[in-house]
Formats: structure tokens, C-alpha cells, sequence
């Protein structure tokens, strides 16, 4: 459906808990964060009428993200109540990938058609330090699992960190050459621990772009992300530019936290909880509607550099 603005809403991202067994330094603190309560949190059975809700609204994909989803027990069942739903075309899972290895067959089988993985290093010292304790090994054995088993297109989120990972720059869009991946370059938000890092300044998609003439723009219908290419790879470099070029007009996602409210817009302070009208699904539905309807026009980081969320990115998922 169509928000006020025009803009045909579409991709709903689900986050379905706090939790994560990594400690990203731009995402958690050191210490880790004061957990939801488990009855706060949503259920598979309620996520999936609201997923039902929205698609009866006309969202046709669904990402599941978090915290990490693929610490949650029985998400595969939940993919598969999620295929059931004959509107939704498209089901993602964004994940740090330490699991997917030995989840990615019954997450295929059970109807998830492909995922994201965050890897912001392809260094395995640098990488137990960014994410204060991961093993590359295990995302790398995802990777080739997730290629070989056909979750595709198969993307890889890399955000970038000024002095932490940006002399990797290169590696990644080399990767592309031989492998059929996309790689996402992704600018890093002010938000949460993101704030502190964002201090010494975010590394530009166009700076990029600059440096490395030989990537061409491709023909995409991506409504986020600008896409490159470099001469004969056989992937593909997108860009994700929330602040040096923001894609708020043709923004066409809803997101819904894990204590079951709806977050419009992923910088803004409106929240609209719906968990109370669980149970009703007419009332969801109007509910909805109206928060679709309603969705902010735009972000406001570029001007003053602050996410106006209440809420973490590991509390939204991304
Ligand atoms: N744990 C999963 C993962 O890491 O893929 C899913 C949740 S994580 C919050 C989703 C995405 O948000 C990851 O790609 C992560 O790198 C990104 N992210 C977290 N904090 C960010 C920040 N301050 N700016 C930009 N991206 C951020
Ligand atoms: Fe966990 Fe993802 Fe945040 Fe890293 S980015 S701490 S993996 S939620």
C-alpha cells in the first residue's frame, strides 16, 4: 500500500530479539545491554499474524533480523509459517552468520529464499575484535554453505569504520571478482555505541566511488542501495548511503520491533505499539494501515548528526 507520501510500502523487517552472541563495537556495549524480559518479547505465533496483517496490506518481503535471529530456537518453524503466507514473495534473514552453517539446510528447506551476512573484516584478528570474540572461520564456512545451497543472491553487509577496517576496502570489491556476492558497503549510523565511532567521521560511498574508478553502475531496481560492478566480476558492490545520500524517497520499509511495536521510519522517535490489538485482527489491521499511512517523510541525520530512535540497532536489527 501507499504511504501519504506516495511511496508504495512493501518490505516489512522483522527484529525478533535483543539478544546476540557477539558484541559488535559500533552496536553493543562491552558489558552487554539490559535484556528484554522473555515475556516482553513477541512470540513466533504473534509475529506471524502480524506479518499476516501486513501482507494483507500489501508487504511482499519479510526480513527477519535482531540481536541475532539465528540464536533463536525454532526459527526455521517460523520460516516456514512465514511461506505459508501466499503474498509474501521474498523471506531474508540478516545475521552475523556464526550459525548459519549448520542451520542453512532446514532455514532453506523450511522456504527462506536467501540471506545477508555481516562481516565488516576478512581479517581473523581484526575481526575477534570488532566483534569482541567471533570466530571468522564460522561465517566463512557460512558463506560457501549459503553459495553452494543457493540462498541467493547472498549479500555481505560491511559497515565501514574510520581506522578500524577502511584499508579493506579493496579486498571486499576484489571478492566480487570471483565470487557471485554482493557486497554492501554500508556508512555508519550515529546510533547507540555507532556514536562514538561516528565522531572520527564516516567513510562516504562517493569518496569510494572516487578512489576506485573501475567500478560501473549497473541497471538494479534496488530501491536502497546504488550498485556497481567491476569488468567481468561475478558480483556486484552496492552502496548504502543513509547519510551522504539518503534514500528516504523511495524508502519502502516498516519495522517492527521484537516487543511487537511498529518503528515507521529507523532514525525517528515514533513508535505505535500494536502488541494490545493482537488478538483482533480487524483492529491490527486499521492500526497498521494507519501507521503506514503515517510513515515519516524523511530522516533528519544529515542535518543535525543525532538518530532521534529511542531504541538501539541491536533493538531494531538494521
Ligand atoms: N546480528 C545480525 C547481524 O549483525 O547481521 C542482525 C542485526 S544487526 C543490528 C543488523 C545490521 O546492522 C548489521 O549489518 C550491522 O553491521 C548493522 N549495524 C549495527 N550498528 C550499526 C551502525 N551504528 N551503523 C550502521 N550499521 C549498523
Ligand atoms: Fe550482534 Fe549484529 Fe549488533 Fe554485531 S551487529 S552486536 S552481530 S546485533
Amino acid at each position: 500500500m501507499k504511504d501519504k507520501y506516495g511511496r508504495n510500502i512493501d518490505y516489512l523487517r522483522v527484529s525478533l530479539t535483543d539478544r546476540c552472541n557477539l558484541r559488535c563495537i559500533y552496536c553493543m556495549p562491552k558489558e552487554g545491554v539490559n535484556l528484554l524480559r522473555h515475556e516482553d518479547v513477541l512470540r513466533f505465533n504473534e509475529v506471524i499474524k502480524i506479518v499476516k496483517a501486513f501482507s494483507y496490506l500489501g508487504i511482499k518481503k519479510v526480513r527477519y533480523t535482531g540481536g541475532e535471529p539465528l540464536i533463536l530456537k525454532g526459527i526455521e518453524e517460523l520460516i516456514f509459517e512465514t511461506r505459508k503466507i501466499s503474498s509474501i514473495k521474498d523471506i531474508s534473514i540478516t545475521t552475523n552468520g556464526l550459525l548459519l552453517y549448520e542451520l542453512a539446510d532446514d532455514l532453506k528447506n523450511a522456504g527462506l529464499n536467501r540471506v545477508n551476512i555481516s562481516l565488516d573484516t576478512l581479517k581473523p584478528d581484526r575481526y575477534k575484535e570488532i566483534t569482541r570474540g567471533g570466530e571468522i572461520n564460522k561465517v566463512f564456512k557460512a558463506i560457501e554453505k549459503a553459495l553452494k545451497i543457493g540462498l541467493a543472491p547472498l549479500k555481505l553487509n560491511v559497515v565501514l569504520v574510520k581506522g578500524i577496517n577502511d584499508d579493506e576496502i579493496k579486498d571486499f570489491i576484489y571478492l566480487t571478482k570471483e565470487f557471485p556476492i554482493e557486497i554492501r558497503f554500508i556508512e555508519l549510523m550515529p546510533i547507540g555505541e555507532g556514536k562514538e565511532y561516528f565522531k572520527r567521521g564516516y567513510i562516504k560511498s562517493q569518496d569510494i566511488l572516487e578512489e576506485f574508478p573501475e567500478l560501473k553502475p549497473i541497471d538494479h531496481n534496488n530501491k536502497i542501495a546504488d550498485m556497481y560492478k567491476i569488468n567481468g566480476g561475478r558480483g556486484a558492490v552496492g552502496f548504502i548511503s543513509p547519510l551522504s545520500c539518503k534514500f528516504c524517497e523511495t524508502c519502502n520499509r516498516m519495522r517492527l520491533t521484537s516487543i511487537g511495536t511498529i518503528k515507521p521510519c529507523l532514525h525517528s522517535q515514533e513508535e505505535i505499539s500494536i502488541k494490545e490489538f493482537m488478538y483482533d485482527e480487524e483492529q491490527l489491521i486499521r492500526v497498521i494501515r494507519a501507521a503506514v499511512i503515517n510513515k515519516p517523510l524523511e530522516h533528519l541525520l544529515n542535518s543535525d548528526g543525532i538518530s532521534k530512535s529511542k531504541r538501539q540497532m541491536y533493538q531494531i536489527g538494521g
